[in-house]
């Protein structure tokens, strides 16, 4: 198959860099529809995209079936009026992130680890973000700017494990973040590095054999944690990144997902989610209750539902294969596990 690049070339998808799926993202929610064969939206989406942009990868849309509203991917990223609406329990900053800044870029909520944003965009636009409207313009994401965060992080001899987030890490080349692992892996007191990205599963052409030689050279243990949240996202050129992933030494693979209505909140589906991770060698980690983000309470399944679908699935699968019920809540100590 071949797309239109933005550079107004036709390339072949499958021989396709992952910078050149980034540039030939789809970027407005019309576009997208017409690409699936979906009438246009109904009412009007101008403010909404404005504020959290459509952006979706050719080999993410290659999985959501043509002409199906309902498809569990679609509804991740395409824009929809019910952004519009804001609750009363909804804010900006629903975990007051804000709060939680140690230095520029560095955010420390938990003992012991720290979350550096490492980029100020992702491979894929999640409608249900709770960093939607995190003011990223203002953090640093070059190796420049990154020096104040990183001498904070080397005089705090308190943390033991350095997260990258986002943003997504993966957005950065591979030599900047040889050189960020280099950095973080010169403080002795920093024993294991997290790299918490979608990019794998969006753009799976982004875990070429020089990324992998990257994470191998690492000295320090990496705990790689994927976003997944539904079966579909898994087809086979993602096995196939999850399968070089698994054979880097001294990393393991993790995965967190978010419960959302109309996604991936049935026991049918969530049991399949795990049986597919696993058959691909990723643990699943976190199941997180949605974080009550403005513009995201039509995603939302309530703490009983949740807990329900928990326990259907702890009667079907073995023990491993259930992940966490957890929620973040502002001011506590750690991510509280709800079942
Ligand atoms: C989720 C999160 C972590 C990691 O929590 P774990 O329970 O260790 O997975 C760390 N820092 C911040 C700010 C977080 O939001
Ligand atoms: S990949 Fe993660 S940080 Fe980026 S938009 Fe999706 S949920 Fe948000």
């Amino acid at each position: 198959m071949k797309i239109l690049a933005n550079d107004g070339q036709l390339v072949r998808a499958t021989s396709m860099t992952w910078q050149q799926h980034l540039k030939s993202a789809i970027r407005d929610a019309e576009t997208l529809r017409k690409a699936l064969r979906l009438p246009t939206a109904s009412g009007d989406l101008v403010a909404i995209e404005k504020s959290f942009g459509t952006f979706v990868p050719f080999p993410f849309l290659e999985r959501i079936e043509p002409e199906n509203e309902q498809d569990p991917l679609l509804r991740q990223v395409l824009p929809t009026v019910a952004e519009g609406f804001s609750s009363p329990q909804s804010s900006p900053d629903p975990n007051l992130e804000s709060r939680s800044v140690m230095a520029p870029g560095v955010l420390q909520k938990y003992p012991g680890r720290v979350l550096l944003i490492a980029a100020k965009s992702c491979a894929v636009n999640c409608r249900y973000c709770f960093r939607r409207a995190f003011p990223y313009e203002a953090g640093p994401t070059s190796r420049r700017e990154w020096s104040e965060s990183l001498s904070a992080i080397s005089a705090d001899r308190s943390i033991e494990e350095v997260i990258l987030s986002g943003g997504d890490p993966l957005m950065n080349l591979d030599d900047t973040l040889a050189w960020l692992f280099n950095e973080l892996s010169g403080m002795a007191h920093v024993r294991r590095l997290r790299i918490h990205t979608r990019f794998p599963v969006v753009i799976p052409q982004r875990i070429t054999d020089q990324f992998m030689a990257v994470l191998a050279e690492c000295p320090l243990p990496i705990t790689f944690v994927v976003h997944v949240n539904h079966a579909q996202e898994l087809d086979d050129n993602v096995a196939r990144a999850m399968t070089n992933l698994r054979s880097v030494p001294n990393l393991i693979l993790l995965n967190q997902s978010v419960l959302l209505r109309g996604v991936n909140d049935s026991v049918a589906s969530l049991s399949a989610l795990s049986w597919r991770l696993l058959e691909l060698g990723i643990v699943p980690y976190y199941l997180h209750q949605l974080d009550r983000v403005t513009g995201a309470d039509h995603f939302e399944v309530t703490r009983d539902v949740g807990l329900k679908l928990i326990a259907a699935l702890r009667e079907s699968l073995p023990g491993y294969a259930v992940p966490r019920y957890a929620e973040e809540i502002a001011g506590e100590q750690g991510k509280v596990v709800l079942a």
